[in-house]
């Protein structure tokens, strides 16, 4: 009998790991899912996509490096990969240490974990078109400079270095998948795309009266969630780790997106308020990316249009 492959995934929780943990289960994986805490869980992404009871729950610390050795020890897992992270731009500026202190933190103890128990570990991290922040030539491409313009982007910018350091200073296998922005149903309703989508379906239904926003003048590359989380996986099967940015090539500012499914929703776009609260001390105006390297040598595929991908959401959020 062939021995399973074993992944263990941090951030389980969230929008991404659900995806990749289903894929990888289709696969055959044995998968491991790491939690924060063992009090309070939130499970429901992956009730919803019916895999609850397919994974391995573990508590660890990733702010612990002990706590992350418990379990490489215990499970020696063929693939690490780590989407846990605080993710949020917005909050980023109001805890800039918490933000810092955890995202590049808990790379470290990974990557010391990975380096003292097993070498031969594969690792990926969850790395951010937002550690490019404001560029003027686009598209952006695995060899643009970096110029983050947030907490959240300088974090991930070093933790994208560690990664790097430890691929070039100990021949480790670690990627960094430089992922632009992506949707699901899956979201937190705290992100702009499941807020929007969210609020306009309670106005709708009279439970809401305005959508309040920030600058909706910005233009972001947006994608479909479960088709970026097959590049993380496609990343890890060469043989040589390295790093590659995964978009979908076109940027769409928020407005547009904003009118889209108001249209959809049939309101009136008067309810578009603008509050101050929600405007960054410091923004990125336009970006997108140019994912041909991971066309080219992953043969990963990806042509959707994000009004398409808005219309799966949606038609999810209203089924949910
Ligand atoms: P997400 O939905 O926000 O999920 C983040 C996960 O990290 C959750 O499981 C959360 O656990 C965990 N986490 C947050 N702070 C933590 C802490 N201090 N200690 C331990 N765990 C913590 O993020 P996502 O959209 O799935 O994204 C996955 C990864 O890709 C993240 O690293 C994100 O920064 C990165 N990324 C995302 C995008 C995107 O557009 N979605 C783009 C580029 C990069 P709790 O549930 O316990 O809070």
């Amino acid at each position: 009998m062939i021995n399973k492959k074993i992944a263990i995934i941090t951030g389980i929780t969230g929008q991404d790991a659900p995806y990749l943990a289903k894929l990888l289960l289709e696969k055959n994986y044995k998968v491991i899912g790491i939690l924060r805490e063992s009090f309070s869980v939130n499970l429901s992404n992956l009730d919803y996509l019916g895999i609850k009871s397919k994974v391995i729950f573990e508590t660890c610390d990733l702010s612990n490096m002990a706590s992350v050795i418990n379990i490489l020890n215990k499970y020696n897992p063929d693939e690490f990969y780590n989407l846990a992270s605080q993710s949020s731009v917005g909050l980023s500026f109001a805890k800039p240490t918490e933000t810092l202190s955890f995202n590049i933190n808990s790379v470290i103890n990974i990557l010391e974990a990975i380096r003292i128990t097993n070498n031969k570990i594969r690792f990926y991290q969850a790395s951010s078109s937002e550690i490019f922040g404001d560029i003027d030539t686009l598209p952006i491409k695995e060899t643009t400079v970096f110029n983050p313009v947030s907490p959240y982007g300088i974090s991930k910018a070093s933790a994208h270095w560690i990664v790097v350091n430890y691929r070039k200073a100990y021949g480790l296998y670690t990627t960094s998948g430089i992922l632009f922005n992506h949707e699901s149903v899956l979201r937190s309703n705290d992100f702009i795309i499941k807020k929007v989508i969210k609020t306009a379906i309670d106005i709708k239904d009279g439970k809401q009266d305005i959508l309040e926003v920030g600058n909706i003048d910005i233009k972001r590359d947006f994608g479909y969630a479960p088709n970026y989380v097959e590049a993380m996986y496609l990343m890890m099967q060469k043989e040589k780790s390295d790093d590659y940015i995964i978009c979908s090539g076109k940027s769409v500012s928020l407005k547009e997106i904003i009118y889209y499914i108001f249209d959809y929703f049939k309101l009136d776009k008067n309810k578009i308020v603008v509050n101050e609260k929600f405007i960054r001390p410091n923004e990125i105006k336009d970006i997108y990316g140019n994912s041909s390297k991971a066309k080219q040598i992953l043969n990963w595929n990806y042509d959707l249009d994000f009004f398409e991908v808005l219309d799966i959401i949606i038609n999810e959020e209203l089924k949910r």
